[in-house]
This record gives C-alpha cells, sequence and structure tokens, in this order.
C-alpha cells in the first residue's frame, strides 16, 4: 500500500515537474526578454512591429468620444444622453419597420443565400437598388452600375482607394465626415478641405472650391443631406456644384447615406439628376433610412450616361478592388430586393414626424440657451451644428473643454467641432427618444446657467 503512494507520489511529481518546464519554455518564447549563458537579461528582438501609418489614420472622432466618456460620472444615476452617437436604432421610437425584419427572416430561411456572393453583390440586390435609384433618375441605371458595400463605410473606402494615384487630392467638406479623412490618409491620398457656409444655409463655398482645386484633384465629396449640417441642398445649388465640377474637370462623389431624410420646405435631390453634366458616384446604403445601420448593406452607383466612368476605367477598378474586400453577408443581401419594394410609406413617415419632432425640440430648447445658437434649422439628416460663444461662460476657454465638463457634471455627451475642424462648434444628435432628448437638453440649460459669467 505505501508503495502505491510513493509510485503515484512520483508520477504526479514528473507530470508537475514537466508541465513547469513547458510553461518556462513558453513564458521565453512568448515574452520580450530571454537570459542568456552568464544569467543577464537581455531585450529580445522580434522581426514584426506594426505599420506606424495605421495608428497615425485613426479619427479623432473616435479618439474624442473615449476621452469624453472616460469622464462620465459612474455615480450619476441619471441615464446619459448620447448626442455624439450617430445611431439612433436602440431606441424603441426609431425601431426599424416589421417588414424589414420580415424581409431578413424570410431571405434568411429560403436557404437560398448561405453561399459566397459574387463580390460585386447579389444580382438580384443590385437590379433592386438600381431601380430604387432610377425612381428620381431622369434615366434609368443598369444593375452593372450598381456595386454592394459593407456599409457606405465599405463604399467610401472602395472609391478612395481606386482614386488615390499617387500625387493626388480630393476636396472634402469641413464640417464633413471623417471617415473620408481617415479613409484617403491610409491610401495616402491628399485631403483639401472646403467650407461650408453656415449663415447661406451650409451650401458649399463654391469659391473656396475653385480655389482648391488644381490639375492634381480627382474628385470633389458633397454630403446631402448633411452630417453634420442637417442641410438639404437645392436643386439650384447642386446643379451650381455639378456645373463647378465639370468646369474643373473632377468627379462627384455624392454621399446620400440621408438620401430621402428630408422632413421641412426643401425636397430631397438626388445628385444624380444632373449626371449629364458631370460623372456621379452615388454611396447609399440600409443604415439610417432603414435604421439598421449594424447590418452593413451599402451601394456605391455610378451615374455617368456619357460612359467617362468606363474610359478613364474607374468602373474596372472598382471591381478589381472589389475581389480584395468583403462583401455584405449574402443572406441580408437576399433581401434587399423585399425591402426595398416593400417598405412601406408609413414607416418612413413615421421617422421623418419624429425627426421633425425632435428636431424641434431640440431649435426650441437651444433659444433658451444664451452661449449656444444655431445658425440653421435642420432640415434633414439627424444632427445640427451649434455655435458655442464661451465668451460668456467664466470658466470654460474652448468646445472640448465644455464638452468634458458637460459629460462630466450632466452625463451629456455632445461632440465638440475642434474634432472635426471647427473650434467652438457642437455636434448635437437629435434622434433620440423625445423625453431623453429634453432631459438632455434640460441639463444642458442649467450646466450653462451655471457655468455662465456673472455681471
Ligand atoms: C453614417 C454615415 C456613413 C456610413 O454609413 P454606413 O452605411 O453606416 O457605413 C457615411 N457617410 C455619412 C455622412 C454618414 O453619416
Amino acid at each position: 500500500m505505501p508503495l502505491l503512494y510513493i509510485l503515484l507520489y512520483y508520477t504526479h511529481l514528473t507530470f508537475y515537474l514537466n508541465l513547469e518546464k513547458e510553461k518556462s519554455i513558453m513564458e521565453i518564447s512568448n515574452g520580450a526578454v530571454v537570459a542568456n549563458g552568464n544569467g543577464m537579461i537581455r531585450k529580445k528582438r522580434w522581426g514584426f512591429k506594426a505599420n506606424e501609418r495605421i495608428i497615425g489614420c485613426d479619427s479623432t472622432i473616435r479618439g474624442t468620444l473615449s476621452k469624453l466618456t472616460s469622464h462620465l460620472n459612474p455615480h450619476d444615476p441619471r441615464p446619459t444622453v448620447p448626442f455624439s452617437q450617430g445611431d439612433p436604432s436602440p431606441f424603441p421610437s426609431f425601431r426599424t419597420s416589421p417588414v424589414v425584419e420580415d424581409a431578413i427572416v424570410e431571405a434568411l430561411r429560403s436557404a437560398k443565400f448561405n453561399s459566397y456572393s459574387p463580390n460585386c453583390g447579389v444580382l438580384n440586390a443590385r437590379r433592386a437598388v438600381a431601380e430604387y435609384l432610377s425612381n428620381d433618375l431622369p434615366m434609368k441605371l443598369s444593375p452593372d452600375q450598381v456595386l454592394l458595400t459593407a456599409g457606405a463605410s465599405g463604399a467610401i473606402a472602395l472609391i478612395i482607394s481606386v482614386l488615390a494615384r499617387p500625387g493626388a487630392n480630393i476636396l472634402l467638406p469641413q464640417p464633413g465626415y471623417l471617415f473620408y479623412n481617415t479613409r484617403a490618409a491610409f491610401s495616402n491620398l491628399e485631403c483639401r478641405s472646403y467650407d461650408l457656409l453656415p449663415e447661406q444655409d451650409w451650401e458649399v463655398d463654391l469659391n473656396t472650391v475653385e480655389a482648391l482645386a488644381d490639375e492634381n484633384t480627382v474628385a470633389m465629396v458633397i454630403i446631402n443631406p448633411g452630417n453634420p449640417c442637417g442641410n438639404v441642398y437645392s436643386y439650384h445649388h447642386l446643379k451650381k456644384v455639378a456645373e463647378t465640377a465639370e468646369k474643373l474637370g473632377i468627379l462627384v462623389i455624392a454621399d446620400e447615406v440621408y438620401g430621402h431624410i428630408a422632413f421641412r420646405d426643401n425636397p430631397f435631390v438626388p445628385m444624380g439628376v444632373f449626371g449629364s453634366i458631370v460623372p456621379i458616384i452615388t454611396l447609399g446604403s440600409l443604415s439610417k433610412r432603414w435604421v439598421v445601420p449594424g447590418w452593413r448593406l451599402g451601394w456605391i452607383a455610378a451615374i455617368d450616361p456619357n460612359g467617362i466612368l468606363v474610359e478613364s476605367k474607374i468602373m474596372e477598378s472598382l471591381n478589381v478592388c472589389l475581389n480584395m474586400t468583403n462583401y455584405p453577408a449574402t443572406f441580408i443581401q437576399g433581401a434587399v430586393p423585399q425591402i426595398l419594394e416593400k417598405t412601406n410609406g408609413e414607416f418612413f413617415e413615421r421617422i421623418l414626424n419624429m425627426l421633425r419632432q425632435t428636431s424641434d425640440i431640440l431649435v426650441d430648447e437651444l433659444r433658451e440657451i444664451d452661449c449656444i445658437t444655431c445658425p440653421h434649422k435642420p432640415q434633414g439628416a439627424m444632427f445640427s451644428m451649434v455655435k458655442l460663444n464661451v465668451s460668456l461662460l467664466q470658466d470654460i476657454k474652448d468646445d472640448m473643454e465644455f464638452s468634458i465638463k458637460l459629460a462630466k457634471e450632466e452625463s451629456v455627451l455632445v461632440l465638440p467641432g475642434s474634432s472635426m475642424g471647427i473650434k467652438n462648434w457642437l455636434r448635437i444628435m437629435f434622434a433620440i427618444e423625445p423625453d431623453l432628448l429634453k432631459d438632455g437638453l434640460e441639463r444642458i440649460k442649467s450646466f450653462c446657467q451655471r457655468h455662465a459669467k456673472q455681471n
């Protein structure tokens, strides 16, 4: 009996020792330090390292947002008000239509969409997008002019890669959507910012566009309806943009992710209407109008009756580039025809009514806050750019400090304009449940009163 114990103990011990030996070998190969013969420690040299350009491209919005959230007070029992986000889908009033949810279930259950898809997208889905866009155009698009991408972000990445020839530059709106700057930096495409004019309903300052463009300019981006300004441009203004681009010989990239999200007098006019003046690349997605940003279904459409995009090999390059990137999940693509054809007008009306109501609340409440002014009542999309007058505040020097103290004291998140290149402005998203929206604006009001200069 004792012998058996000894034997058991012995096998256990050797097993344990082997384990320890293996562990120390692992530590040596994973760690950065290695013991040499004399018991000295030297740094091991690994043959790999991250590409420095990647971290250099990180967007300042994301950095700013994580900085703001780090200042939130975890002991505040009140809910955080996310005016800084661009995603209304968590709020019950902004839930997508059952028609849209059913389309996905049916596509999934059909077992027809379990395969890889063609890189440019499932034909029926591309045809449905072509028809959806053609409804508002003077010409009919063919499915070949439409490619499906992983959200509009995928479309931005794609077109930027294709345009980024050495030495080329692109004109971007300021304030604008920083993902363009990030992707351009990643592709070594130079960005030049043109101004939007707050006193003129955030229209494009076409003089700066002309002044910035040179023989290496390839395109200008226009965001309509606009993030972050809430603009909806008139037919007349869009025509002038098209004529300017034609004069400069550059492509227009029309970001219409908020297409049809226009809830006041100005109707949405797609840039593609001017495709016979200048070639247009339109970007869109299900993310905003159908309130499903997580589904990652976007598109890129070439509206170019004169065939300039074919001649310049842009179309061919987009297709080649798609072979090197990821397309949206096949069953989501499979649901696209039903989503585009069957979503009823009532759903869109309900969302537009919500946005009209919430943007009214925003503008009305801001009137009672002295240090914040809204130069332009939002006409579309989900955002407003408002101006901060820091000279009326006693212990706040700029928009960044305002946003940090507001997060800390009131659990309200707003995006400082300086993260988008325009200082002492704030971007406020109003697609929020009305009660929470009012609560958040009340908190901004008492914050501003508390910090106001006394005189
Ligand atoms: C949200 C947004 C996008 C990205 O759209 P996804 O479909 O979510 O990738 C592109 N441009 C603008 C202006 C946006 O606001």
